[in-house]
């Protein structure tokens, strides 16, 4: 690597913090675009100027968004009065594919790691809470994946969910064990949400 031009090196530096992309795999990008047309790597540039400048997380319940707040919070025709808590945005565009949920999200922006260094401060709990208080809710349905970090989180919610007198749901099994929600086929992810049962 150290004898490439140094705006090549440093665009390979750069691609190699994107998560899953190792210095190999920014290499292998980097000589794509090399050899591809300008306009691509123009567009390319643009599109990642565009995305950041237009995109938002919603101020309510964090899912991603083009405006302050997202298409879902704006929706009257929603129940205001349940939550469906994930842990990121994709995981809600997986529930709306199987139409199972008529309530509002929420989402966490992750899951508890500890390992990782990923504890309750790291997530959007505090937000959560809020909501739950200001609003009335009274379901709030834990659909973190099914993996360690998942059911860690989904157990902590519960803990200080509980205290709140609200109603916790946890979707029901089906969902292979440590997987993720985004991996599961729409009706076994639909039916894992119509048959949620007591959290406790
Ligand atoms: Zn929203």
């Amino acid at each position: 690597m150290t004898a490439y031009t140094d705006l090549v090196n440093r665009l390979v530096r750069e691609l190699a913090k994107l998560p899953g992309i190792g210095p190999r795999s920014a290499e292998r990008i980097v000589f794509h675009i090399l050899k591809v047309d300008s306009e691509y790597a123009r567009n390319l540039a643009s599109l990642l100027v565009q995305v950041k400048q237009h995109s938002f997380f919603c101020k309510e319940c964090h899912h991603l968004s083009e405006s302050e707040i997202c298409h879902i919070c704006r929706d009257p025709g929603r129940d205001q009065k349940i939550i469906c808590v994930v842990e990121e945005s994709k995981d809600i565009i997986a529930l709306e594919k199987t139409g199972a949920h008529k309530g509002l999200y929420h989402v966490l922006l992750g899951a508890l790691s500890p390992l990782d260094g990923i504890g309750p401060r790291e997530l959007r709990i505090q937000d959560l809470l809020r909501r739950i208080r200001e609003k009335n809710i009274r379901e709030v349905i834990l659909a973190t994946n099914s993996n360690t970090e998942g059911e860690t989180t989904a157990l902590y919610l519960l803990k200080i969910l509980k205290p709140l007198g609200v109603s916790v749901t946890r979707i029901a099994k089906g969902i292979p064990v440590g997987s993720n929600l985004e991996f599961a086929d729409q009706a076994t992810l639909g039916q894992a949400l119509t048959a949620r049962v007591p959290f406790a």
